[in-house]
């Protein structure tokens, strides 16, 4: 299938009835309250006039929680959408809302606006977590509205932080097994940063929060990757949302900011992946050449080169080849010694997640 090519609209906090520790959208809504029907069908259009490729395209409804939205605003909102998709332009329609603002009323409205996909910003399914993150709903409300969801036909997304206030590394593996039991279509994943003009800012000054290192995002990070694709779960993100108006040193005050989580990410997947098969083989002092897709060669060799040296030096290699070969993402060609090898990496994928 063709890439999907997007059209963000992000609608900013209006109508959330909420406040959460992490969140600025309070202040972005001030700068930015024209979100209205000519603005919807302005950016479609802008954005149809990009794309080369119309077959697949998706509006994307981000930001603040949508069915909290006057409904009067969110029809006229959805109304450009479905006009849109009712004439082919486009393919199909997503949004994000909190789970406390999902009801059967709601999702008939949506359903009437031929809405596919809605996604759930969960954050963490631990109590504690929710609480102290003032999410303003428990866990079982998220169980409920995801079934709702899924029940009601919609493709269902959640979405994960990490390192919000009180979580720890198994609190997120708990989500993660909890996220596994509700079965969504995918998941994003996005590590908290400590942003301006946010309560989590004034605790951070205070010595009352210490958010996640950049080594620590990137452990977690990795386990649940591998956990989801293990479960079929997509992970469609990791790392920062583009519309989210955040850029380093002037919104983000602390936490892991990084442009590229993911390509971390599936660099230390791939290590371990290509450093235990070839330490098992004994594999040491020799020449290797791995045939990859191009997206897995940089995967492999990673930000400047730095996977690629860490399996030269920790196997002892003499040079270690990257090559371009046309194979699927998932497989890998390794040429050692005299011996040539395909491996489907998911059969070598391991996690130290373990659901009860
Ligand atoms: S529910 Fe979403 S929009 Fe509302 S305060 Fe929390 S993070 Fe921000």
């Amino acid at each position: 299938m063709s890439k999907i090519n997007i059209i963000p609209i992000f609608v900013p906090h209006l109508g959330c009835p909420n406040d959460c520790v992490f969140c600025n959208q309070k202040k972005i809504a001030q700068a930015s309250t024209d979100v209205d029907k000519s603005f919807v069908k302005d950016r479609i259009e802008e954005y149809l006039s990009y794309f080369k490729d119309k077959t697949n395209t998706e509006i994307a409804f981000y930001g603040g929680s949508f069915t909290a939205i006057d409904r009067d605003i969110q029809n006229s909102l959805l109304q450009v959408a479905k006009e849109y998709k009712e004439a082919g332009k486009v393919k199909s329609i997503r949004l994000s809302t909190r789970p406390d603002c999902i009801d059967e009323k709601i999702l008939e409205n949506l359903k009437d606006h031929l809405v596919d996909t809605i996604e759930l910003g969960v954050q963490s399914l631990d109590e504690k977590v929710l609480e102290l993150s003032k999410r303003g709903h428990n866990a079982s409300c998220v169980y409920q509205a995801s079934q709702m969801i899924k029940d009601f036909g919609f493709n269902l997304g959640l979405q994960q932080m990490l390192g919000l206030p009180g979580d720890s590394k198994e609190s997120c593996y708990y989500t993660a097994c909890e996220f596994k039991k509700i079965g969504p279509k995918f998941v994003r994943i996005y590590p908290s940063l400590v942003i301006k003009q946010t309560s989590m800012e004034k605790d951070y000054k205070a010595g009352k929060y210490k958010p996640i290192s950049f080594d620590e995002t990137i452990e977690i990070s990795k386990e649940l990757v591998k956990f989801y694709e293990l479960n079929g779960i997509e992970v469609i993100r990791l790392g920062l949302q583009p519309t989210e108006n955040i850029q380093l040193g002037k919104d983000v005050v602390a936490g892991p900011f990084h442009p590229s989580i993911r390509q971390f990410v599936d660099g230390e997947i791939f290590y371990d992946i290509i450093y235990n098969f070839l330490k098992d083989k004994n594999i040491t002092k020799e020449e290797v050449t791995i045939f990859a897709s191009n997206k897995n060669i940089s995967n492999i060799s990673g930000q400047k080169s730095a996977i690629k040296k860490r399996l030269i030096n920790n196997l002892k290699l003499k040079n270690l080849r990257l090559t371009y070969k046309d194979l699927d993402e998932n497989h890998l060609i390794l040429s050692y010694k005299d011996k040539i090898e395909e491996i489907d990496i998911r059969k070598l994928i391991k996690t130290e997640i373990v659901c009860d």
